[in-house]
């Protein structure tokens, strides 16, 4: 847990958030300003900055398996979806604990910017 990271705090519950599942290890709630119908964010509740610092990879597969859950919880699952992480400064990452963003309800198209 980071005192300064927005994510943990959210974990925390100490900074309100749209919770859409969770789990032991991962949670899913909607983005502050959704790209899409549906833009849900999918983190690890314990504080790992980026994908580059990720070192357990069952804790990943949880995280990306509560990803198609919430795709199945949001109804995009048939029509399909994108699931994303931005990495790094020239990856687009913001917030510095890492998320995927599940995104769908509209069709996405390649390559992204
Ligand atoms: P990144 O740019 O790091 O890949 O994505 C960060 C995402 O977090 C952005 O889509 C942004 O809208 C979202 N975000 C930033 N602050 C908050 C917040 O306080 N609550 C929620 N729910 N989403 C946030
Ligand atoms: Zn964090």
């Amino acid at each position: 847990m980071s005192d300064t990271c927005i994510f943990c705090r959210i974990v925390a519950g100490t900074i309100p958030a749209t919770i859409v599942a969770s789990s032991d290890t991962a949670m899913a709630f909607r983005d502050l300003s959704p790209q899409a119908p549906v833009h849900v964010l999918v983190i690890p509740r314990r504080h790992t900055a980026s994908l580059a610092d990720a070192v357990d990879a069952a804790e990943l597969g949880a995280v990306l398996a509560l990803a198609a859950e919430v795709a199945r919880i949001e109804g995009v699952a048939e029509s399909g979806y994108r699931v994303v992480t931005n990495a790094g400064p020239e990856g687009g990452q913001t917030v510095s604990h890492l998320h995927l963003h599940v995104l769908g309800g509209r069709q996405m198209h390649w390559p992204p910017g």
